[in-house]
């Protein structure tokens, strides 16, 4: 880790599940924040505790749009995009918009303002992938026309786009890989498993593993997945680096190992597979190891209860 100081940072996306916690992580380490976001999969819910903090502001705004703000910045954290699989298909344009113009515009902010720049990338641009575990080097197999393309493609422009804001413009950048992270915040009704495997758990409605539930994902506690972040934020690395938890779980395991943290009796279903999703999924983490000093610490049994606990409280409330 570089002795890099942070008094300010910027975090487009703020307002979302990894946004609102990576606000209130740089708070607890005395950096101001601004959170700029506007709204479209986020939600201030997510920031009301953090209101009222000395340094944090909240400037609604859609980053596809002119975007300026006044004084100095140190480090911009551009996580603004829809990133669940039922948002961005649902919202194709404006996910492309903000992986490229919204990406643009915070680009030249961070150029403007000489602040360190970090991209929220992900482990879709690995597409459905041929080799596994993945590794940074690995180009991806991507469909640059199927369902998924909006997002993956995206985000893939984006990378390109932050390696040439870096190499021909001189923005300090960085590129992490987020593979699937979880936890609370989530909304139950996203479309990724694990919120909804927890929802129909909860409420005894059966769960619905896709395909036959043999393929992988590998999960991520929201608080490892932070820490990973601000290790690279806080570094002079460019990346890619994959941030992820190498523990490896297929659906039909994980919609069982949330049925018993749930006290669930409630059957599984098996539905349709939707196309292009991805047969495995599992980070190789060798790199952010050595470059960041980072590795994930909650095992996925106690990250899974503290979200099965924090869902059971949030929907007993609605
Ligand atoms: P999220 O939907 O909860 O948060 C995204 C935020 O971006 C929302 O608050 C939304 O309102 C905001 N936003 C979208 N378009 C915007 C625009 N044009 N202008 C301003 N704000 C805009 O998603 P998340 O899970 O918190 O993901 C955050 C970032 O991390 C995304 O860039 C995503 O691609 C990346 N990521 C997340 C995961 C994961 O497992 N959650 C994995 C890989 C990558």
């Amino acid at each position: 880790m570089s002795g890099r100081i942070i008094r300010r940072a910027v975090v487009t996306g703020g307002a979302g599940f990894l946004g609102s916690h990576l606000c209130e992580r740089l708070l607890e380490r005395d950096v101001s924040v601004t959170c700029m976001d506007n709204f479209l999969t986020g939600t201030p819910h997510n920031l009301i505790h953090l209101l009222g903090r000395p340094g944090f502001h909240v400037v609604e705004c859609d980053l596809t749009d002119f975007v300026h703000v006044s004084g100095p910045v140190d480090l911009i954290l551009h996580f603004a995009s829809a990133a669940s699989p039922v948002d961005y298909m649902k919202l194709p344009v404006e996910t492309l918009k903000v992986g490229a113009i919204g990406t643009m515009h915070a680009l030249g902010m961070a150029r403007e303002k000489n602040a360190r720049f970090v991209l929220a990338s992900t482990s879709e641009v690995y597409g459905d992938p041929l080799r596994h575990p993945q590794h940074e080097d690995y180009w991806g197999n991507v469909n640059p026309v199927g369902p998924r393309s909006v997002y993956d493609e995206a985000k893939r422009y984006a990378e390109a786009l932050t390696t040439a804001y870096r190499n021909s413009r001189d923005v300090d950048t960085g590129i992490v890989r987020i593979f699937n992270t979880y936890g609370p915040r989530m909304r139950p009704h996203d479309g990724r498993a694990i919120p909804t495997f927890i929802r129909q758990a909860l409420a005894g409605e059966p769960l619905t593993v896709t395909g036959d539930g043999t393929q992988t994902r590998s999960i991520c506690y929201v608080d490892d997945t932070v820490e990973g972040v601000l290790a690279m934020a806080f570094s002079d690395a460019a990346g890619p680096v994959n941030i992820g938890n190498g523990a490896e779980t297929t659906v039909l395991d994980l919609a069982r190992t949330i049925r018993a943290l749930a006290g669930s009796r409630s059957p599984v279903e098996f539905v349709p597979r939707p196309a292009d999703d991805p047969s495995v999924r599992c980070p190789d983490v060798g790199l952010a190891r050595r470059l960041l000093g980072w590795t994930p610490r909650v095992p996925p049994e106690e990250g899974l209860a503290r979200t099965v606990e924090w869902f059971a409280e949030r929907l007993a409330r609605v």
